[in-house]
């Protein structure tokens, strides 16, 4: 067990956090304490920080090096352990104006290694290039459907598998939702500048209650899907179907997601999934058939028995296949999910070979024309890498986008949604958050109308 003595008691979690990266739970204890005690009258393993600073990211340094000494570590995201990387780069970047200057202060703040500098700094020039700086002035609306056909074993978030007659009520009660939210809205429109239905598998929905989820959404927020980013995640080629994809094309939807995470039979079962790889061919066939602008598919890296060549193989075909975005996720085993229930230190295990993944995907993407343009980060992640959202030139996802800037009011309805209301005065976000579970959400609908009234009401 090592002991990390610092007179920081604010900033324990994020020292806590890097500590993570390095070690398991039960090996470290960040102990706060006033007066910080003499080195030299510590025993083995433990050890005085911040005895020279008390800046947060200086004894965050000292800490990621003397993390280095004792495990031989090196991750390549220093000292950094939040969820947004792109965060402090871009705020660095208005700050100085130079990429490259960018890059120095990442390394001597943060102690980015190079690979990860690069990476922020093609996303930053991408984004820079495409996307327009209008974040506060419009909204983006996430409407969540929280059923699957089944659950994958990393599943964490609130996905059930219910039947007709669940899906039905739960139905009834987001349209309610919607509705209420869409008067409030109408009373103080602001432009609306994407809709995002994820889930859960929203095309675990019929056909019909599809076509009415769309209507319904349009008409309560006076928008026409089709001169907007209209995204619908269909997710598990098992709930696709051609009537499905051409109800949302008919309605006005350009932008799927058919998400295979790999294009292995095998892995497949391993992580629960009741569908096979020809079920994603025959998915994306009847998607390009049907006609969409963009199809993005999300892949894994660091799946259950997979190797560097099963990833690689997973990725050529995707590429193939024709996908415009592709998301590459490194495997998060979070709690409330099976794999961590069933081994909660696999994170741990095996980052050579997801890192090979990685750079694959990096080089490969590359080669075919895709440009990194989002990213983000998960607690428990392999590595501690990150999730990186490459797409063709061009077809971005603006939702993605600005659910990772925290600089747009964000509208979320349905169970499990996280809504945000942004102050630009204050460059602050509020969550405002709906119950996750499906049952709750409805035993306690009234309460989310309430909170819905309360921040978005006149
Ligand atoms: S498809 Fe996504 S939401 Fe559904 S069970 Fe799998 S991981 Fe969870």
């Amino acid at each position: 067990m090592y002991r990390f003595y610092v007179a920081d008691a604010s900033n324990e979690y994020h020292y806590a956090e890097l500590c993570r990266v390095f070690l398991s739970e039960d090996e470290f204890e960040i102990i706060t304490i006033d007066r910080l005690p003499e080195q030299d009258l510590l025993g083995r393993g433990s050890y005085v920080l911040g005895a020279n600073t008390s800046d947060r990211d200086g004894i965050k340094r000292e800490l990621y090096k003397l993390l280095n000494d004792l495990t031989g570590m090196s991750p390549e995201w220093g000292t950094l352990t939040g969820v947004r990387p792109l965060k402090p780069a871009l705020e660095i970047l208005n700050k100085f104006g130079s990429i490259e200057t960018m890059k120095y202060e990442l390394y001597c703040r943060y102690l980015l290694a190079e690979s990860k500098q690069n990476l922020l700094a093609e996303i930053a020039e991408y984004q820079t290039a495409h996307v327009i700086d209008n974040g506060p002035d419009y909204i983006s609306i996430y409407t969540g459907i929280p059923f699957c056909p089944t659950r994958c074993e990393y599943c964490s978030f609130a996905s059930n598998v219910a039947g007709p007659d669940a899906i039905d009520r739960y139905l009834r009660d987001l349209f309610r939702e919607i509705e209420f939210t869409g008067a409030l809205y109408k009373e103080e429109p602001k432009d609306i500048e994407s809709i995002y239905i994820g889930g859960g598998t929203p095309t675990t929905l019929s056909t019909l209650q599809l076509g009415s989820l769309i209507d319904k959404i349009s008409q309560s927020f006076n928008i026409n899907p089709s001169e907007i980013e209209f995204t619908v995640e269909a997710g598990r080629p098992d709930t696709i179907t051609e009537e499905k994809l051409i109800a949302l094309r008919d309605k006005g939807v350009r932008r799927i997601s058919i998400n295979p995470q790999s294009m292995k039979d095998e892995t497949m079962s391993i992580i629960g999934r009741n569908h096979s790889a020809d079920d994603i061919r025959r998915a994306f066939a009847q998607a390009k058939e049907v006609g969409f602008d963009v199809i993005n598919a999300d892949l894994i890296a660091g799946l259950p028995e997979e190797s560097p060549e099963d990833f690689k193989n997973s990725l050529d075909e995707i590429i193939s296949l024709g996908a415009e975005n592709i998301t590459v996720h490194t495997l998060s085993v979070k709690r409330g999910s099976r794999l961590h229930e069933n081994d909660p230190e696999y994170y741990r295990r095996d980052i050579e070979r997801v890192a090979a993944m990685l750079d694959y995907s990096r080089m490969k993407l590359k080669e075919c024309g895709y440009y990194p343009y989002y990213i983000y980060r998960q607690k428990h992640q392999m590595g501690a890498f990150e999730n990186v959202g490459y797409c063709l030139e061009g077809k971005h996802s603006i939702y993605n986008i600005r659910i990772m800037e925290d600089r747009q009011s964000i509208i979320a309805l349905g169970a499990g949604g996280v809504g945000k209301i942004y102050y630009p005065d204050e460059d602050r976000i509020e969550r405002v958050a709906n119950v996750s579970n499906y049952e709750i959400y409805s035993e306690r609908f009234d309460e989310m109308l309430e909170r819905k009234n309360q921040y978005f009401g006149g």
